[in-house]
């Protein structure tokens, strides 16, 4: 039994803040609650814990300056946050992201949603911590192998461009995880986007179409980027 996982949850709303509490608590979770962004940024600071969930709607210091500060700090850059959002914030939850946020959950949302994103992020940690994922990464059929520029599809291998291999490698190797268009530009593709297209939909376009019976493991969020089916949500 590890030690239980610590949690900080930043929001405003009293019954949402109530049914978030409740059902982390009954996971086993330590839950320290705040109601606005100033008492937030304090508590997660003082209670140093293993993940932040974080409303965006908060009155005075919002949850995008919220994120801002905690990555600008060293001592929080490192802790994981999920982002509670409502529909309609998709451009927010894509800032966030590209400010280091490393989930979100969209309002309303059901508790075994929650406590699985919790779960998940939970388990693989910090985004900047990201371990040097296998170079070969096999899925259901699928195998990325980075190093010998290689991918096949139930052995039968795909014709892939050098862009298209590193961006499905990428994307394989943190499945779960939501990234915006412009995560995948600089930190997929890198230095090599200046010689390329920059068009990220136009590549994942391509690697679908060359994934056949495989393609739906990239699924669109729409407004926000892409992300690699999670195998714990099959
Ligand atoms: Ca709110």
């Amino acid at each position: 039994m590890t030690k239980r996982d610590k949690i900080v949850v930043i929001e405003d709303e009293a019954d949402i803040l109530e049914v978030l509490n409740y059902n982390l608590k009954r996971e086993g979770y330590t839950v320290v609650a705040s109601r606005n962004g100033e008492d937030g940024l304090d508590k997660v600071r003082r209670e140093n814990p293993d993940l932040v969930l974080l409303d965006l709607m908060l009155p005075g210091l919002d949850g995008i300056e919220v994120c801002k500060r905690l990555q600008a700090d060293p001592v929080t850059s490192n802790v994981p946050v999920i982002m509670v959002t409502a529909k309609g914030e998709e451009s927010d939850v894509v800032l966030g992201l590209q400010l280091g946020a490393d989930d979100y959950v969209t309002k309303p949302f059901s508790p075994k949603e929650l406590l699985a994103r919790v779960k998940a992020v939970l388990r693989r940690g910090p985004l900047r911590e990201t371990r040097a994922a296998g170079e070969r990464i096999t899925r259901d059929g699928l195998v990325v192998d980075v190093v010998k520029h290689h991918a096949s599809v139930d052995g039968e291998p795909l014709t892939l461009t050098a862009t298209e291999m590193r961006l499905l490698h990428f994307l394989a190797a943190h499945p779960g995880r939501v990234f915006s268009r412009d995560q995948l530009l600089s930190r997929a593709i890198g230095d090599h986007a200046v010689v390329i297209d920059r068009n990220i939909d136009v590549h994942v376009g391509a690697i679908r179409r060359k994934l056949g019976r495989c393609r739906d493991l990239i699924e669109t969020i729409r407004g926000v980027g892409y992300r690699f089916k999670d195998p714990d949500e099959e």
